[in-house]
């Protein structure tokens, strides 16, 4: 038997519902906002995600499923988002028709350890906007993910953190401070804080371990190093939130690994998930589209994991039954009429579970709970004598014939009015 390969899952037709909500609200949600889809190949020249995402990242260094092609060119299958859509920006010229506001969704590849809500082909839905430099952008924005968010059901797990990661001008001052800090700290730090102070030293501040959060408590922060614009920028964006009505947590020890990130820096990460809580994560990128060879843009974008959002959702939603109708049949003449009457109540909008395999009307009653249906239909050689269907209501569990030529209209307008 060949099994999935470790780390990847099939989305099997029960999960299915969740996948498609989360997508048809997307598209809704972002379209509300004047955001339109782009789809981009799953796979690039290696060089892109080295450039993008950087070469001495772990993703590019550890996690990427990279190959030659025949002809013998390095490819990789995408580990993020957001390489390949500044690759299409400077491609397609999109500095000439700012501001450029498109969503994404689809698989992603990083080869890690799998664990629960992490695998190895994953599954993302995120959103980039080049073009305004202002916190206006990156209010609305998040003002896009906590409707989004919220319109699912989950707002009463969630909070949004800020930060600001101030940009070249302040960060190199503040980064030699940090480093002058750290060095003084180094021993009661864990070893990859030791081996990230002088090589990347704003990631210690991300460390998750008790002990380096105690020691870092005292840290000196970005926030209280920023320039006056970047100050400006961030406080601007805490007026906009208190605007919009949007609670919000300043979170100072939340960075990014790269450099091309500036300014505004965001995560919503939800309770409801344990340690891996984040659930969203963006940010500001404005020197990314020059890094990649394009016309200097400012941008800022977020990606959403879709497997944790599932994972969320399933504890939260029911999903209502997708069968509207099971019509069961008994003997050869039900099984003719009931080919017939199925379409025919399709034709009004409405799914129908024809009962294609034979059986007693009992086991095919089983069938007719199993599905959720809210009508089951009966339909063997005395009805068909009488031109009719039985007609049960499996909420009610009341039953009633109707002429079958008028059942398809009967239950049209009765699933339209609701349960
Ligand atoms: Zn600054
Ligand atoms: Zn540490």
């Amino acid at each position: 038997m060949i099994q999935t390969v470790r780390g990847v899952h099939d989305i099997l037709p029960v999960e299915t519902p969740l996948w498609q909500l989360l997508e048809a609200r997307a598209l809704a949600i972002f379209g509300q906002y004047g955001f339109a889809e782009i789809r981009t190949p799953l796979f690039e020249k290696t060089e892109l995600f080295a450039r993008a995402v950087g070469a001495a990242t772990d993703i590019v260094e550890k996690e990427m499923y990279t190959f030659a092609d025949r002809g013998g060119d390095s490819l990789s299958l995408r580990p993020e988002g957001t390489a390949s859509v500044v690759r299409t920006f400077v491609q397609q010229s999109m500095h000439r028709q700012l501001p450029w506001k498109v969503w994404y969704r689809g698989p992603m590849f990083r080869y890690e350890r799998p664990q629960k809500g992490r695998q190895r082909q994953f599954h993302q839905i995120g959103c980039e906007l080049f073009g305004p430099a202002g916190p206006l952008a990156d209010a609305e924005l998040m003002a896009m993910v906590m409707r989004y968010l919220t319109d699912l059901g989950l707002q009463a797990s969630l909070v949004l953190e800020i930060n600001s990661l101030g940009c070249p001008d302040c960060r190199a001052p503040y980064r030699d401070l940090l480093i002058a800090t750290l060095r003084t700290l180094v021993a009661h730090l864990c070893e990859d804080c030791q081996n990230r102070i002088e090589r990347n030293p704003l990631r210690v501040l991300d460390c998750k371990r008790e002990n380096c959060r105690a020691t870092l408590a005292n840290a000196p922060s970005m926030l209280d190093h920023l320039c006056a614009g970047c100050a400006n920028h961030f406080s601007s964006l805490k007026t906009h939130l208190n605007h919009l009505g949007i609670p919000y947590r300043v979170n100072p020890f939340m960075v990014r690994g790269l450099d091309y990130y500036n300014r505004t820096a965001f995560e919503v990460t939800s309770t409801g998930l344990g340690a891996q809580n984040a659930v969203a994560a963006g940010g500001r990128y404005d020197g990314l589209v020059a890094q990649m060879g394009g016309t200097s843009t400012p941008a800022i974008g977020f990606a959403m994991g879709m497997e944790r959002l599932v994972l969320l959702l399933n504890r939260e939603t029911t999903l209502p039954s997708s069968t509207d109708v099971f019509l069961a049949t008994l003997g050869e003449r039900g099984e003719n009429a009931g080919l017939l009457l199925a379409e025919a109540i399709r034709k009004e909008g409405l799914a129908v579970e024809l009962n294609l395999s034979g059986g007693s009307l009992k086991s095919q009653m089983k069938r007719a709970d199993r599905s959720k249906a809210r009508f089951a239909l009966m339909l063997g050689d005395t009805e068909i004598e009488k031109n009719v269907v039985i007609v049960k209501d499996m909420t009610l569990g009341q039953q009633q014939e109707i002429r079958w030529s008028e059942a398809p209209v009967f239950l049209a307008n009765l699933c339209r009015v609701g349960p």
